[in-house]
């Protein structure tokens, strides 16, 4: 089986964790400072928080923000739905924005006609590791005083005109086993806003400034020196990691079938290839032929985020219909970087027996 992700785990991740473990010092401290410091710096941002997953690196940075009852905040539909919950846990209200039919990312038409006086903050997805549109969408951010908040969660290392997504607007990351980085679990924070820094790690920690002084109403979303110590040694090789993902990700696109309609780069965009992703006509039958063939493939997403019951339940249901249309054809390929020479030529031969 080609599996559709593999975490690459190597003998320097092993020893740093036996490190951790003989040390004793097991819970957050100073490997988790290491790692933070190392994340800002390859980031190119001012702060960089650790979390304990991706998802509650996005709830901490809302409530940096403040974002609460009564508030609204934008969000594509076509995205994992850990984009939108984190937006209810603040008890604000996630509003869906159709996404691009060519780059699969967040429109920024679709968001200009979903901003009301309520619009608090726009979380744009960098899906599948290419980074949106973003100068569209900060204009209309600048222009509207709206916080941008990215959800990088795929896209560590990606870069929009040569800055990389997280240095220019704060952002989540997550570092989930199928990521292009990974500790198991976990998930970083990159801000360049002092004072939001300053109320995240509050979020992340009790709300406490000094021990059992409670400041502000917080939770406990904090990463462990283990989780750090694995994720260090994963960020020395992440730029090896996206070149692998970026040389497999051109075979594929110079030699797949042209009748399948792959995500647009736009110039002056780094995709980091979290995931493969293109249109397909007949796509169910296309992820039967591949997975019976040992390749394994899949829907990213096959029902967009706001036509699912919990969503349609809150009353968000509305016609997105450039997001509605993909999720029926989308279809991911393995792109990661144990994915071989042999395997790359063996999934185009069984793409090009599907679109005969
Ligand atoms: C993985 C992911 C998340 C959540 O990250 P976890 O670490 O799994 O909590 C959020 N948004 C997107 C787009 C993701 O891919």
């Amino acid at each position: 089986m080609i599996n559709i992700a593999k975490p690459f785990i190597g003998e320097e991740e092993k020893s740093a964790v036996m490190a951790v473990l003989n040390s004793g010092q097991i819970s957050p401290g100073k490997k988790v400072e290491e790692f933070e410091q190392r994340f800002a710096f390859y980031i190119n941002a001012k702060h960089a928080i650790a979390t304990s997953s991706g998802t509650t690196a996005l709830k901490t940075l809302l409530m940096g923000y403040k974002i609460k009852h009564g508030d609204e905040v934008i969000v594509p539909t076509l995205t994992f739905g850990a984009t939108a919950s984190p937006i209810l846990f603040c008890g604000a209200r996630p509003v869906f924005s159709d996404v691009d039919a060519e780059t699969f990312n967040i429109s920024a038409q679709s968001i200009q006609e979903k901003i009301t006086p309520k619009t608090k903050a726009i979380i744009p997805v960098h899906l599948y590791g290419l980074p949106c549109d973003m100068k569209a969408i900060h204009e209309i951010a600048h222009e509207k005083n709206i916080t941008i908040i990215e959800d990088a969660c795929q896209a560590h290392g990606a870069e929009h005109f040569g800055k990389k997504v997280g240095s220019e607007n704060s952002a989540a990351f997550s570092l989930y086993a199928t990521k292009n980085i990974t500790t198991g679990e976990g998930g970083l924070i990159t801000t360049n806003d002092d004072i939001v820094a300053e109320r995240c790690r509050l979020a992340r920690n009790h709300g406490q400034s000094t021990r059992y002084n409670y400041v502000e109403l917080g939770y406990n979303f904090r990463m462990t020196n283990i989780h750090a110590a694995i994720g260090i040694e994963q960020l020395k090789k992440l730029d090896l990691f996206n070149d692998a993902r970026a040389r497999n990700a051109k075979f594929l696109s110079e030699n797949l079938p042209k009748s399948v309609r792959l995500q647009k780069v736009n110039a002056g965009l780094k995709h980091v290839y979290h995931l493969f992703s293109l249109c397909i006509n007949n796509r169910d039958r296309a992820l039967k032929i591949l997975n019976e063939a040992g390749i394994e493939s899949n829907a990213y997403y096959p029902v967009p985020v706001h036509k699912t019951e919990l969503y349609k339940k809150l009353g968000c249901e509305t016609s997105l219909p450039n997001a509605e249309k993909i999720c029926g054809e989308i279809l991911s390929l393995p792109v990661h970087p144990a994915v071989t020479d042999e395997d790359l030529s063996y999934i185009v031969e069984v793409m090009k027996s599907i679109c005969a």
